[in-house]
């Protein structure tokens, strides 16, 4: 499975379908893919982005969800603990420690709660956190779920910063752990490289920092 970050929260998962998880897009125009289905971790401007323009098979909350269907979405409406499968991909949503209004037409409306996802496809499971503080929980996702790659926030603010994801990386166990949501905007500003550093000399995980637009191949635990 081919995984790329655009900046952000948002990355594009390519193996045997094309998923997109919140598009939006700080650092340049629309990728030129077309994904099969794309998946929304809360509504949130910097998470929903481009969902409406890129129009396809949406995963979200159910709230969401019924809000992107009355704008003609084809929708899979969701809630945490579940799992659904979509075209052979599987997703399970799981809880975020965050705010979940929807700003849609220029209002916020109540969005459900916030979440993450783990997505299975191809053999693999990765895990994207969303926006979320820390939570103990964490460590029944790693339980449960054995996600092979943790993809988690680190800016800090409105979401945990590197301390937090510190823990969150070990709580989860993933072998291979992606910092997300930082260096947007100066209020969010982090140097990953010193996470990266801080988790690799005390943990057997490795941490990959990409630079927006930079993909790379992920591969199984065996
Ligand atoms: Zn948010």
């Amino acid at each position: 499975m081919r995984l790329t970050w655009f900046g952000h929260s948002c990355f594009l998962l390519e193996g045997s379908r094309k998923v997109l998880i919140d598009p939006f897009f700080p650092f340049g125009k629309l990728p030129s893919v077309q994904p099969d289905i794309i998946a929304i971790t809360h509504g949130h401007n910097d998470h929903l982005g481009e969902t409406l323009r890129l129009n396809r098979r949406t995963v979200a909350i159910n709230e969401i969800s019924k809000a992107l269907a009355r704008h003609g979405l084809q929708t899979e409406g969701m809630n945490i603990g579940g799992t659904i499968s979509v075209d052979g991909v599987t997703f399970t949503m799981t809880p975020a420690l965050h705010s979940g209004g929807l700003e849609m037409d220029g209002t916020m409306v109540y969005g459900g709660g916030a979440a993450g996802y783990v997505i299975g496809m191809d053999g693999l499971q990765v895990y994207h956190a969303g926006d979320t503080g820390l939570f103990s929980d964490m460590k029944l996702i790693g339980q449960l779920y054995r996600p092979d790659v943790a993809i988690l926030p680190i800016g800090g603010k409105f979401t945990m910063g590197p301390n937090e994801a510190m823990m969150a990386a070990q709580f989860i166990g993933a072998p291979l752990v992606i910092p997300m949501h930082y260096s947007t905007w100066p209020v969010i500003e982090q140097d990953p490289f010193a996470f990266k550093t801080a988790i690799e000399r005390t943990t057997d995980l490795r941490v990959a920092v990409l630079k927006p637009g930079e993909s790379i191949e992920l591969k199984g635990k065996t």
